[in-house]
């Protein structure tokens, strides 16, 4: 960020405000049903005790529920030095909107804790995790139908394990105990997919707006991903899986940006080949073939086709928003556009993917794990022979009217019943494509002009419809 955007004190919280504002305008709700949306329910803000080394530190962390119009609540839990107040009730409040695009049936929620792991070891980045734990437990601040926490920027399975084992511990007879927390580790009660779920959600939604002839002609580009030149900021969880499905699926990966540095490479960088080199030289530059660029923030303004910052909030403002060349904007990171460059960007005809849908493959394959951890039975274990059985009697048929058999390879193709794996990217491919097209089609139905807007009328209306199904307003 430059310097003068980060001497200015600015409200996260008002920015989603601004954007729920906007929305509201195209829909006729009295003023106190959109401010009960807009509240957040439950801040917690809690100071703990930790001994690192020989001395007691202080930890200041979070958790906001921002929505009970449907439980459990459920947000992700992000380790940085930058945590505070307004950061976790804006994130919360941006999961309650992701949250109802997606259509899973959860309030929205996120947690914080202000620290640097990277400076951290790992015994004491668990004694600080299993503390926080107990802390919500004590206020009753997570549970499986109260609040399911998730990973998010800093975390990751080691630490929904250890979040796991701690409310197992001082909940033993808790029979959906799996159930409390999401992102776990397989072995732990997590379902297959859900570490890729955002990046590959990310990756869905922009190929669904690369098919599309009228979306691509309108910002004079062609159809489909292959040979697109995509910059991704952010190579972590979500940076990574996006950067890696996008190179699978043909596009050019020209630039990766960290916070070291970014690399830039016009014919494009391997992305498995830079995490072997990052993981080897401890950064991404000087990567074989690749020139570095120093500020880190810059390779957000290089020419490219499509931009995905995936790192954090508030990248994108009113300063580089016109140096942004970019002619689509993918939101992998919650709210790495201002209002202020927003205006810009839509004035300047960018096609910007909002992160309140295109993010929100986390929290839909999380919803899936949350599903199984309550029904306690893994994907496909009751349909996996009986399709395979199935598709067996069938092909069987087919030769015998063809009098023809079918190659041993192909035969294997089709007789494979549906792995957990298999479902839980077609649930996550069905619901990000379907999501993308409701938004568009209230976009075109209402005449509003940018998807961000569009997505968040199609949210106040799904929560205003929990909202009476419930009874709560007249
Ligand atoms: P992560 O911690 O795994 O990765 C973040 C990456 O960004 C790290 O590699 C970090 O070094 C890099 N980074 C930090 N500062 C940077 C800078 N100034 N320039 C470039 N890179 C920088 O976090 P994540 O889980 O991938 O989350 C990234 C974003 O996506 C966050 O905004 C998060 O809220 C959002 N998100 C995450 C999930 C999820 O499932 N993990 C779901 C929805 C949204």
């Amino acid at each position: 960020m430059s310097k003068k955007n980060q001497n200015k004190t600015y409200s996260f919280f008002s920015c989603i405000e601004k954007n729920f504002d906007k929305a509201a305008r195209f829909l006729s709700i009295e003023k106190g049903i959109l401010e009960q949306i807009k509240a957040c329910n439950a801040v917690y803000r809690m100071h703990f005790p930790v001994k690192i080394g020989k001395k007691i530190k202080v930890i200041e962390a979070y958790r906001v529920q921002h929505s009970h119009h449907k439980l459990p609540c459920k947000g992700g839990i992000r380790y940085s030095t930058k945590v505070n107040q307004d950061e976790i009730m804006t994130l919360a409040a941006l999961m309650t909107y992701k949250c109802a695009i997606v259509d899973v049936p959860f309030g929205g929620a996120k947690g914080g804790i202000k620290m640097d792991p990277q400076t951290l070891s790992v015994e004491n980045i668990e004694k600080i995790t299993r503390r926080y734990t107990s802390e919500l437990i004590k206020k009753n601040f997570i549970g499986p139908g109260i609040d399911v926490p998730a990973p998010d920027y800093g975390t990751g399975e080691r630490e929904m394990s250890w979040i796991f084992d701690t409310f197992l511990s001082l909940r033993p007879v808790e029979v959906d105990a799996l159930a409390c927390v999401t992102g776990k580790p397989i072995s732990q009660g997590g379902v297959r997919g859900r570490k890729e779920a955002t990046g590959l959600g990310v990756f869905y939604g922009i190929r669904e707006l690369c098919r599309l002839k009228e979306d691509m002609f309108s910002v004079g580009l062609d159809v489909g991903l292959v040979g697109k030149r995509v910059i991704i900021q952010g190579l972590g969880n979500v940076g990574y899986h996006a950067a890696t499905f996008f190179h699978e699926a043909g596009a050019i990966i020209i630039a990766l940006a960290e916070r070291e540095g970014a690399i830039y490479n016009k014919k494009g960088l391997n992305v498995s080949d830079v995490i072997f080199h990052l993981k080897n030289t401890g950064s991404i530059l000087n990567f074989p073939g690749a020139k570095n660029i120093d500020n880190t923030e810059k390779a957000l303004e290089l020419e490219c086709d499509i931009l995905i910052p995936a790192a954090l909030e508030n990248v994108i403002h009113k300063n580089n928003a016109n140096c942004i060349q970019a002619k689509i904007i993918g939101e992998a990171a919650n709210g790495p556009i201002t209002p202020e460059a927003d205006e810009i960007l839509e004035k300047r005809g960018v096609i910007v993917v909002p992160d309140i849908y295109l993010n929100a493959g986390g929290v839909t394959v999380s919803y899936f794990e949350w599903l199984k951890n309550l029904s306690h039975v893994r994907y496909g274990r009751m349909e996996k022979r009986f399709s395979e059985n199935m598709n067996a009697e069938l092909l069987q048929v087919i030769e015998t009217i063809c009098r023809k058999k079918i190659l041993k390879e192909e035969k294997k193709m089709i007789l494979r019943g549906a792995r957990e794996i298999d479902l839980v990217r077609s649930g996550l491919e069905d619901t990000m494509i379907s999501g993308f097209h409701k938004i568009r089609e209230l976009k075109k139905s209402t005449g509003i002009k940018n998807m961000r807007t569009a997505a968040f009328v199609f949210a106040i209306k799904k929560i205003i419809d929990s909202y009476e199904k419930l009874g709560i307003f007249p």
